[in-house]
């Protein structure tokens, strides 16, 4: 029998992708793999290997202990921890010899005392974001002095991050606008660091963003940034996501299936039900607004999504029976279902939907097929 519910991870497309996005760099860029949230719900480790094989040169997360799971794992590339710490979480991330993020006189006070070695510090400029980061031009420029002047610290980068990458061009190139002449500063004054700004829309929409360094999270897995069909864009999802029919029984008019019984058959149909919920983050919202590919065929799924099952409906005639694999993120004969449409359908983003898989979906990888 299937597992309940399954992952497939195909590592070699996020090889293919990351070397799809360098193909298009501005040369000397490099391409910095982002692996937080557990690689966006593909895992970390496998991830992070993948990327490298396919180019990478760097890696970014957002937590210290997510670096330190990196480490764990034998991962040993460049890796940036770009979210804010706190002084235990600073320990960690120094720990494991990952490249900080500072924008405030506090912080990297607290780091040159917490520092054993060289630590190497990004400086961060809000050019219109407006979360983490200095609004102002001069303080950042002040921060990078202070740290280039401790000797415990080294002075690595200078980043912004964009607000509106995937939506609004012109507040993108005003960020740019702010950005730009800063970055320039930053260089002339301390040669050498490196500079970067883009995430992956950024990366696919405007070589203007690149610098040194574009920081890419959802391309890289295969999802797409503007949250079109990632095939439009030669990128390739990398994770499928499939359940199978646990129970297949026939339903006569009147009678209903799931919680609140928000489905009431009103003809003889055969119901399945798959034992995948919102534990497993396949979200509620799904409920009555979704269908999944049982045998090359879409089917709706009706009624509420539970905690731990959902049924669709395969109509009043049928030859599917149980064990038949249904998949909801994937491809099955001429179907296919992406990530993106799944995120439309309940008003979120493809990022939100890979990232809600739990850990009580295991992960499978494979290389286009073969064992990985
Ligand atoms: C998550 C993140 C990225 C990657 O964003 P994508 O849209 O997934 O490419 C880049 N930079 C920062 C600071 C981030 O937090």
């Amino acid at each position: 029998m299937p597992l309940r519910a399954l992952a497939r991870v195909n590592l070699a497309a996020i090889e293919r992708n990351v070397a799809r996005l360098k193909r298009d760099l501005r040369p000397g860029t490099e391409l910095c793999a982002v692996v937080k949230g557990d690689g966006y719900g593909h895992g970390a480790v496998p991830a992070a290997n993948a990327a490298l094989a396919g180019g990478a040169g760097w890696l970014a997360v957002v937590t210290a202990q997510e670096a330190a799971e990196l480490r764990a794992a034998g991962v040993v590339a460049r890796t940036l921890v770009m979210g804010a710490l706190s002084d235990a979480e600073l320990d960690v991330a120094l720990a494991a010899d990952a490249d900080v993020v500072a924008w405030n006189e506090r912080f990297v006070a607290e780091l040159a005392a917490r520092a054993q070695g060289a630590v190497r510090v990004h400086v961060k400029l809000d050019s219109g974001l407006g979360r983490l980061g200095t609004r102002d031009p001069a303080e950042a420029l002040r921060i990078a002095e202070w740290i280039a002047a401790a000797g415990s610290l080294e002075l690595a980068g200078a980043m912004t991050h964009f607000a509106t990458a995937d939506e609004d061009a012109a507040f993108m190139a005003r960020q740019l606008e702010t950005f730009t002449p800063f970055a320039a500063e930053m260089r002339r004054r301390h040669p050498g660091i490196v500079v970067h700004a883009a995430n992956s829309a950024a990366t696919v929409r405007d070589r203007a963003t690149h610098f040194d360094l574009v920081r890419c999270g959802i391309a890289i897995y295969g999802l797409d940034p503007m949250q079109e069909d990632p095939l439009a864009r030669e990128l390739e999802p990398a994770l499928e996501l499939t359940s199978y029919l646990a129970a297949v029984k026939a339903t006569a008019p009147g009678q209903s299936a799931g919680y609140g019984r928000r489905f009431i058959a009103d003809r003889d149909t055969w119901l399945a039900t798959l034992p995948i919920g919102y534990a497993d983050g396949f979200r509620r919202a799904f409920s009555d607004n979704c269908e999944l590919i049982v045998a090359g065929r879409r089917h709706p799924l009706v009624g509420t999504v539970s905690m731990d099952n959902i049924t669709i409906d395969l109509g009043p005639v049928t030859d599917l029976e149980p064990g038949a694999t249904a998949t909801i993120i994937g491809a099955d004969g001429g179907e296919r279902q992406t990530a993106e449409e799944l995120a439309q359908r309940i008003g979120t983003i493809n990022y939100e939907i890979v990232c809600a898989i739990s850990d009580r979906v295991p992960r499978a990888y494979h290389r286009d097929g073969a064992q990985a």
